[in-house]
């Protein structure tokens, strides 16, 4: 058995399913004779398996008659409770309306903060990169001031050997 099913916010809202009848249509295009799939809304599918699952799973879609007040013709419920826009409150980071509850932010920065962060944890982010850099600056000065030492050494070693009669 195959099931097709449609799920808006996560509920199923249309399905459809059929089984493998085992029988063949008698006469099918250009002379070959597909499987006859019998659908549960009792109509009779015809698809032949090379073309595989997908393309039957779409010929089900097709014999879903979508009925007038479809919950997909409600476009209020597109939005579940935590994604519907909230004109009441102002976005927390760049203060627009309206806003994605779930998120405290308006849509443009709700999808930019999927892509890179809100300014604070880009701020954040910058903070620990420049205590790395000082971090990394502190290491490279101790490494400097080894460097000036052994120059030093080097040189007294060399001016004593000049010494040398
Ligand atoms: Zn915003």
């Amino acid at each position: 058995m195959i099931t097709v099913a449609i799920l808006l916010n996560g509920q199923p809202i249309m399905a459809r399913s059929a089984i493998n009848t085992g029988k063949r249509e008698l006469r099918g295009p250009a002379g070959k004779r597909r499987t006859l799939y019998s659908v549960d809304d009792g109509s009779t599918v015809a698809h032949d398996p090379d073309e595989g699952a997908v393309r039957l799973a779409i010929r089900l879609l097709e014999t879903i008659k979508e009925p007038k007040d479809s919950p997909m013709n409600s476009p209020a419920d597109q939005y579940t409770d935590e994604t519907r826009l909230d004109w009441t409150r102002k976005c927390e980071n760049c203060g627009q309306s309206p806003i994605v509850p779930i998120t405290g932010l308006c849509e443009p920065c709700t999808f930019a903060v999927e892509r890179e962060g809100t300014e604070r944890e880009r701020a954040d982010r910058a903070e620990a990169e420049l205590a790395e850099s000082e971090l990394r600056c502190e290491s490279l000065r101790g490494s400097l001031a080894e460097v000036q030492a052994n120059l030093e050494d080097a040189e007294k070693s060399l001016a004593e050997v000049q010494e040398r009669p």
